[in-house]
């Protein structure tokens, strides 16, 4: 396989299905941590690397794989690449391309870079992806042939679920990245405390499935993934341990996933404490957006790049939570009207755009 971001969360959790079942690698693509990708290059022999930043190049052992460099490397890299399978675990908008790249050549893509579909959801041939973000795998695994009326999916409620809600603005990162169920990358753990996250999944859903009655609830232990809501009434629940690694081996080989059990059965002891809570709105402002997005889900742009511009800021300490929140809103706002992208060319300058603007209300507001 080709994997799209091995030193991260997801990437990491790969590598370990990868060698329990002996799944060849035959592409490493990763940003900054060369320490961690030097041992996966050694155990792992990949043909081909690529890094973020040509200026690291010498930290990297790259132990006779072809090496390359930045966003141009990653697509040059998918085109080199035998593999008919990409896993796309990067994070964040430099996702996108090469999700399109990889399909274009005739490849499925395994994706937990929901950004791909946040942003050009209406470019991608869905057929071809195999979802790996938690909560989409769930639905994916309850869709049998019977009509749908309507997808759920759940939060856990991130790190401030049980914050007093005035004190939720003035929050730092180090109390952000406290989350209290996943081990994450930070972007996403940042995400799930600000429900930025389940909003760029309710779209993830929307894309995937092409169901415009998405919704999400609270279900504090993470087990409840997805909810499937039938026409006739009656509904489906997929539940699983929170572990990432059923999803991945799903996409990575669905054989391997139902030979053995890849993560820890539930007992009854889990059901008891069960519970689905609505996600309440003064605690969780930025989920006010859900009905405008799911009307307008190419304004999923807006929220995405104005949500990296802000968390990046938010990560550096630059500021307290609460402003990730305002620029948000104000970029929905000022972009409300613009009109869906149609190609990757007009996405790519809309999302320069508002990292610009972004930027500039970063700066002016306090
Ligand atoms: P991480 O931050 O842990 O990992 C991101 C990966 O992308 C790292 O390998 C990082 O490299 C690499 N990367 C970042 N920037 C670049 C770049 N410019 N060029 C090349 N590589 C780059 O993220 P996660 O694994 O948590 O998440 C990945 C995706 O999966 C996200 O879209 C997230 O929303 C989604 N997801 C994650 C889940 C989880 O459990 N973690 C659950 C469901 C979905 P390096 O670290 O070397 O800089």
């Amino acid at each position: 396989m080709i994997l799209l971001g091995s030193t991260g969360s997801i990437g990491c959790n790969a590598l370990e299905i990868a060698q329990a079942f002996h799944i060849q690698v035959e592409t490493l693509v990763a940003g900054k941590n060369l320490a961690l990708l030097n041992q996966q290059i050694a155990t792992f022999k990949p043909k081909i690397v690529v890094i973020a930043d040509q200026n690291d190049a010498h930290k990297l052992q790259a132990n006779g794989a072809k090496v390359l460099f930045g966003n141009q490397g990653i697509l040059e890299a998918i085109s080199l690449s035998s593999s008919s399978l990409v896993l796309n675990a990067l994070v964040g908008f430099i996702g996108l391309e090469p999700t399109l790249h990889s399909i274009a050549l005739g490849k499925k893509v395994a994706l937990a870079n929901k950004e791909s579909l946040v942003c050009g959801g209406w470019l991608i041939d869905t057929s071809k992806l195999i979802p790996v973000d938690s909560e989409h795998f769930s639905l994916w695994h309850l869709l049998q042939n019977h009509p749908l009326e309507k997808l759920i999916i759940t939060a856990s409620g991130g790190a401030f679920r049980d914050t007093p809600i005035e004190s939720i603005p003035n929050q730092n990162a180090q109390n952000a990245l406290k989350h209290p169920n996943w081990n994450m990358g930070k972007k996403i753990t940042i995400d799930s405390a600000s429900m930025v996250n389940k909003l760029l999944e309710i779209l993830e859903a929307y894309w995937l499935f092409g169901i415009q009655e998405v919704d999400a609830l609270i279900e504090r232990s993470s087990i409840i993934h997805g909810i499937v809501g039938y026409k006739d009434g009656s509904m489906g629940m997929h539940l699983a341990h929170p572990d990432m690694k059923l999803a991945i081996s799903y996409a990575l080989n669905p054989n391997l996933a139902s030979q053995d059990s890849l993560i820890k059965p539930l007992g009854f002891e889990d059901f008891a404490s069960l519970k689905l809570e609505r996600i309440d709105p003064r605690r969780y402002p930025l989920w006010e957006l859900k009905d405008t997005l799911l009307a307008n889900p190419h304004l999923g742009i807006i929220l995405n790049a104005s949500n990296e511009v802000a968390v990046e800021g938010f990560l550096e300490e630059r500021y307290l939570f609460g402003k990730i929140t305002k620029a948000i809103f104000k970029c929905m706002d000022h972009f409300s009207n613009i009109p869906k992208p149609q190609s990757l060319m007009e996405v790519l300058e809309l999302d320069r755009e508002v990292r610009k603007y972004t930027q500039e209300i970063l700066l002016l507001t306090s």
